[in-house]
């Protein structure tokens, strides 16, 4: 199984993070394979983070916390 930074082709790597406040982002490490569900308006309040933040710059700041390699956003759950 690959992963993929399309986000299975929904939301758009574009799409603005706010959007999907209620959703979990599953973001897989690139190095150790770890894979992380990260609650979206958690992420957003915790990091005061811009919610009109678009998922593909998100995704450049992520980090895994085992290994601390990047993190790719390999889909978002809850969403519809
Ligand atoms: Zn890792």
């Amino acid at each position: 199984m690959g992963s993929s930074n399309l986000l299975d082709g929904r939301p758009a790597p574009v799409a603005q993070i706010g959007q999907f406040c209620g959703c979990l982002m599953v973001v897989a490490c690139s190095r150790c394979g770890k894979r992380n569900r990260l609650h979206i308006g958690r992420m957003i309040d915790r990091h005061r983070l811009d919610p009109s933040t678009r998922f593909h710059r998100l995704a450049d700041r992520l980090r895994c916390a085992t290994c601390g390699g990047e993190g790719q956003i390999t889909g978002v759950e809850g969403w519809r």
